[in-house]
């Protein structure tokens, strides 16, 4: 292969990349601020968890009671991200789910303990939500430990 020849595969490729991440992004419009401006909306302790990673104390979060059918939405940008039918009583004190709505979050491994977990954050606004844990009910056996302080439960109806 000559030097055009690669070139021209080089930017067939770049083409399709750029291509197949515009379309990915245009099903749900990201929206990004900076912190001053999310400050202006989040609660501080909304803020810590979505902006800085925080955690909120076990078992003091209301959604933990909450077994109405309905939406659990992202506080900050509406997304909805899980089910009622998705939800179930793990025990931990966090609002756990088994599985969410496809596109709804995106994970990333987090090194801030001494051993690596996948943290998940919001497609939209890009805040922090929970991590993922591989001990959770059929049929995913995952467990989405959610702070529920960032989500709001929409009743269906
Ligand atoms: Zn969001």
């Amino acid at each position: 292969m000559n030097r055009r020849d690669l070139l021209k595969v080089f930017l067939k490729s770049l083409i399709f990349f750029i291509l197949s991440h515009s379309i990915a992004f245009s099903k749900l419009k990201k929206i990004l601020k900076n912190d001053e401006d999310w400050k202006k909306v989040l609660t501080p302790e909304q803020f810590n968890i979505l902006r800085r990673e925080g955690t909120e104390r076990p078992f003091s979060s209301i959604l933990n009671n909450e077994y109405r059918e309905g939406d659990y939405v992202c506080i900050a940008c509406e997304t909805k991200i899980f089910h009622s039918s998705m939800k179930y009583d793990s025990g931990t004190g966090w609002p756990s789910f088994f599985d969410y709505y496809k596109g709804s979050i995106e994970t990333k491994i987090d090194y801030k303990l001494f051993y690596p977990r996948v943290e998940y954050s919001c497609t939209v606004c890009e805040g922090h939500h929970g991590h993922v844990f591989d001990d959770g009910p059929k049929p995913t056996f995952k467990r989405y430990c959610n702070n529920g302080k960032v989500l709001k439960f929409v009743p269906a109806g």
